[in-house]
This record gives C-alpha cells, sequence and structure tokens, in this order.
C-alpha cells in the first residue's frame, strides 16, 4: 500500500482564527483586551492556569464518551477514563468526600440531578429566596426546580442573616424531602450542624451549594459542610479556579450511585471530556498548599473592600462577609444598583447589581451591588489594592450619589488608577 496524503482534505482547516474569521476573531482580540484593562469585581469571573487552559483546548475535546469510567458505552476511552478516575480521586480528597461526579456540565445541571435523584414530581423543598441570596435553580418560579417542586423558602432577618427558628418552623410544617442552603449572594458562615439537625428533626437531607466559597473551604477559610450535610454542589469556575462546569460530592458512598444516574443518563448525555480535564488540572492546583494561600487572599481581600467602602458610608449586608462576596446596599443613598453598576463599569470596574435582602426593586433594577474578590486575587493583587479598589468603588458611587451617570461619574484620576491597576497586575505575565 502506497498512501500519501500530506495536505488537508479541507484548505481552511489549517488556517487561522484571524484569516478565517476576522470578525469573530476581533471580538475575541478586544474581549482579551478588555479582561486585561478592568478591573474584573464580578463574583464568579475567575481566570484559569495556563496548564488549565491548554486542557480545555487540547484534543480531549474531541473525545467522545457517556457513561462512567470502567462502564463506557464506546471504544477509545482509555485516556479520559484514566483523567476522569484522576479528577474523581483528586475531588474526593479536596472535599474529604465519599463519593465525586464530575460531569455535569454547570452548577444548575448539578443541582438539577440532586432534584432528580432525590426526589418525585411535586415534591417539597426548603431553601433561601433569590432576594436572601438563594439561586435560581433553588426553586425560583421561572427555574424547573420551581416549576415541577414545591418550594417553601426560610426567612433571612432584616440584617440578611439566615433565620434558623423559622427554617425550623417551616420544616416542621411543611415536611421538605430537600433542605438546600448556600446560594449566589449570601455573605455569611452558614451553621451547617444547625441545618442537619433541622432536616433530622423532618427526616430531610441537606444539600449544600457551595458555589460562590467552594474555593474557602478546600483553602480552609470557610467550615466544612461535611459531615453535618448530606451533598455539596459547586461550580468549578468561581474561586475553585478551574473550568465551567459543575462538580457533585456526596459525604457517603452509598448516595453515589444515585447521584451518577441522575446525572448520567438522568438528565444529560455524554460529558465534555475537555472539561473533566481541565477539572482534573485545577483539583491538583488547589490540593497543593499554595492554594489556601490564595484562599486566604480572597477573603481577606473582600474583607478589606468591605470595610473601605463602610469607612466611606457604603453599607454592606450584614455588616462584612465570610466570603468572597461583598453586597451594597444602596438602599440608604437612593440610587438603584443598575445605575451604579453602568458608571462603575464605564471607570473599568466590572461588577453587576443584585437584590438585597426585602428589595423594593426589580431583579433588573435592585437595590444593590456584588462585589467578588475571586479574579483579582488570581491576578495577586492583595489587600493594599483591596483598599485602592475600594475607594476608587466610593469615589465613582459617591459621583453617581450626586447626580452622575455613566462615564461622568469618572473622573481622569479614577480612569489612571484603573489602568495602573490593571497594567500592574497582567492576568497572564509574559
Ligand atoms: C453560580 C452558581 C450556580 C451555577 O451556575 P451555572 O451558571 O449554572 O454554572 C449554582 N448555584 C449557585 C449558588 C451559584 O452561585
Amino acid at each position: 500500500m502506497h498512501l500519501r496524503n500530506l495536505q488537508p482534505s479541507l484548505p481552511f482547516f489549517i488556517k487561522s482564527l484571524d484569516q478565517v474569521d476576522p470578525a469573530i476573531s476581533r471580538s475575541v482580540r478586544s474581549e482579551e483586551g478588555r479582561q486585561q484593562d478592568q478591573i474584573e469585581l464580578i463574583a464568579p469571573k475567575n481566570y484559569l492556569s495556563v496548564a488549565s487552559r491548554q486542557a480545555v483546548a487540547s484534543m480531549m475535546a474531541f473525545t467522545s464518551v457517556e457513561g462512567y469510567p470502567g462502564r463506557r458505552y464506546h471504544a477509545g476511552v482509555g485516556n479520559i477514563d484514566e483523567i476522569e478516575r484522576i479528577a474523581i480521586a483528586r475531588a474526593r480528597a479536596m472535599f474529604n468526600a465519599g463519593h465525586a461526579n464530575v460531569q455535569p456540565h454547570s452548577g444548575t445541571q448539578a443541582n438539577q440531578a440532586i432534584y432528580f435523584a432525590l426526589l418525585q414530581l411535586g415534591d417539597t423543598v426548603l431553601s433561601m429566596e433569590l432576594s436572601a441570596g438563594g439561586h435560581l435553580s433553588h426553586g425560583q418560579k421561572s427555574n424547573l426546580s420551581g416549576k415541577w417542586f414545591k418550594t417553601v423558602f426560610y426567612r433571612t432577618d432584616t440584617a440578611g442573616l439566615i433565620d434558623y427558628e423559622d427554617m425550623q418552623e417551616q420544616a416542621l410544617q411543611h415536611r421538605p424531602k430537600l433542605i438546600i442552603v448556600g446560594g449566589s449572594s449570601y455573605p455569611r458562615t452558614i451553621e451547617f450542624e444547625k441545618v442537619a439537625s433541622i432536616a433530622k428533626s423532618v427526616g430531610a437531607k441537606v444539600l449544600a451549594d457551595v458555589a460562590h466559597f467552594s474555593g474557602l473551604i478546600v483553602g480552609g477559610q470557610y467550615s466544612h459542610p461535611f459531615p453535618h450535610v448530606d451533598i455539596i454542589t459547586t461550580t468549578t469556575n468561581k474561586n475553585l479556579r478551574g473550568p465551567r462546569g459543575g462538580l457533585i460530592l456526596s459525604r457517603d458512598a452509598d448516595l453515589g450511585k444515585l447521584i451518577d444516574s441522575a446525572v448520567f443518563p438522568g438528565i444529560q448525555g455524554g460529558p465534555l471530556p475537555e472539561m473533566i480535564t481541565a477539572k482534573a488540572v485545577c483539583f491538583g492546583e488547589a490540593l497543593d498548599s499554595e492554594f489556601s494561600e490564595y484562599a486566604r487572599h480572597v477573603l481577606a481581600n473582600a474583607r478589606t473592600i468591605a470595610a473601605g467602602l463602610q469607612k466611606r458610608g457604603y453599607e454592606i449586608v450584614t455588616g462584612g462577609t465570610d466570603t468572597p462576596l461583598v453586597m451594597i446596599d444602596l438602599r440608604a443613598k437612593r440610587v438603584t444598583g443598575d445605575i451604579a453598576q453602568e458608571a462603575l463599569e464605564a471607570a473599568g470596574l466590572t461588577c453587576n447589581r443584585n437584590l438585597v435582602p426585602y428589595d423594593p426593586e426589580k431583579p433588573n433594577i435592585t437595590s444593590g451591588l456584588r462585589i467578588g474578590t475571586s479574579a483579582i486575587t488570581t491576578r495577586g493583587m492583595k489587600t493594599e489594592e483591596a483598599d485602592i479598589i475600594a475607594g476608587l468603588l466610593s469615589d465613582v458611587l459617591d459621583k453617581v450619589v450626586s447626580g452622575a451617570r455613566g462615564a461622568d461619574a469618572s473622573t481622569p484620576e479614577t480612569l489612571i488608577a484603573v489602568k495602573e491597576l490593571s497594567r500592574s497586575f497582567p492576568i497572564y505575565p509574559h
């Protein structure tokens, strides 16, 4: 046999993005510039290590599998089997878990799998409302979890803290099968032991959705949900500093079978092998002792920003934070979250408007802002820079409070300071 085909069959196949698709290429480059030049304070955002980025862009992306290592439905799976086994072992080690599933495409999928594994249609779930700090996938009306299951919400008090007495009362009254704690804008420690004893009194299981502080748990900066809760879900792309995706952990191995079959074939088909590969890499990074330093700085930076804003007269929900989240309550300042967000973006300080507890505004307006420190900490910023950022945020917000809108809320000094800060802390140093 003599075959010779050294040319690709499709000439476009080996051209660069620039050459093939200038419009998309331009936007990608512009986004690279935006990320480098702005101070990213959006709580879920973070950057991948070069190693994890290589994993995401690797040829693992072209592997197609279904099922679990050793029980796949396709041939050619030896490498992904080995990678997924490593990812699972590292995930279990990170959280001291009896079982781990690394396949959920996202945090919402991870939560959906738990609903599918533990509940029947119409069963009752006790969770925290979105405005109190919960998440859409915890039974919000607009989400499948809220449409197909009955949700009752426990209260947070006027300071924004979980009212455990209310949780107990609601549990006794409604007899939920599942209690969910954790959320997207709850900035404080959750008393997992208390929640577990409430759940026990009514025979419910407990799910801790730790998406916004999983990195702090692994880094030893936040109390560990195990052994108190039954299940942990998290995204891997927030302060675990990994690729976009979800992760499920259970304390006891015997729940693992239910969880695995709920993920596949329950709610997903094949997983994303390149994401599992990058998860394995980032879990390895999170198990390294350096990661607890990162977690420590994430928390210190959040507390520094909270204190700096307070000093300038801004109200912080719950008066501080035990997480990477700083929730600013703007009600006393008589400005809304949407307007503040727009002005801060024009200054190069990106964050998002967010409901605060008992918010009178709609979710697209809001009375608050949410700040997160995972991304700036990855860039190497420490409390000195966090303090500068608190000052810059206050400078812009002060202008907004006195009537300035959009770009008019930034002075030349603010813009220069943002530029200097972002130039001094490149995302990927050369
Ligand atoms: C971010 C987040 C999720 C998952 O979000 P996805 O966008 O689906 O990955 C789930 N729960 C909480 C509490 C979150 O903060």
